[in-house]
């Protein structure tokens, strides 16, 4: 009688390639020093400002921006933007962008064969509170491909931190824990360090996902410092 075969080892993932697309993504001058005082332009540092009459409730639930309901499993995503010393930035303009459950953007150069959903166009926004908490309501986003590569991204939606002006902005990106797809990502993998690569990764929090509500998933943002998350700047 012989013994019963063990089960194959799992393959190692393979070594994710660079994002080839990062270099065309980037400013490609020099730095232009701005001169507050003799710069009319130099207004970007501090303005626009954005407040409470700018934006809206709503404007955090794409679930709720087309008469019809969108498809797709029902997510709150929700977390904390930090300064460096772990204190609450209030007031802070989180803006978000995602292709739809299908993977697909809703966006004229999106040539990804998945179906357009007429119910969601996937752009919110919110305003940090006292605590610096933000809060969407939205749907899980769908993997889609890179064009004419064998890659896949992940499911993941875009995020962007407004600072107090344009010249502060930050851009990155956050995903769902355990999917599959996260091991083979060239833009994560872009990220060398592996605590910053994990930092970009929501909870699952069960406490918060309330029966017949949507699933809820956790994501702290910390902007500047050594802890800070990673950025699509490069850093
Ligand atoms: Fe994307």
């Amino acid at each position: 009688m012989t013994a019963p075969a063990s089960p194959a080892p799992p393959l190692p993932a393979p070594e994710p390639a660079p994002y080839r697309g990062a270099p065309a993504r980037h400013p490609r001058r020099p730095r232009h020093p701005l001169d507050i005082r003799t710069d009319p332009e130099a207004v970007e540092l501090t303005a626009p400002v954005f407040g409470p009459a700018d934006v809206h409730d709503l404007d955090a639930d794409l679930t709720r921006q087309h008469p019809g309901e969108p498809l797709g499993e029902r997510l709150t995503v929700t977390g904390r933007v930090l300064d460096r010393a772990g204190r609450p930035v209030r007031g802070q303009l989180v803006e978000i962008w995602q292709a739809n459950a299908s993977g697909r953007y809703a966006h004229r150069q999106d040539r990804h064969p998945a179906p357009l959903d007429p119910h969601f166009t996937g752009v919110g926004r919110c305003l940090t509170d006292d605590r610096g908490r933000y809060a969407f309501t939205t749907v899980r986003p769908g993997a889609y491909p890179l064009p004419g590569e064998r890659a896949w991204r992940p499911a993941h939606i875009h995020f962007s931190f407004f600072g107090t002006a344009f010249t502060q902005r930050l851009v990155t990106q956050m995903y769902f824990p355990g999917d599959p797809l996260l091991a083979y990502d060239q833009m994560l993998a872009s990220v060398a360090d592996p605590a910053a690569r994990q930092s970009l990764i929501a909870v699952y929090d069960h406490e918060l996902s309330l029966p017949d509500g949507p699933l809820c998933y956790r994501w702290d943002v910390v902007l500047d410092g050594p802890s800070a998350t990673r950025t699509e700047e490069g850093r």
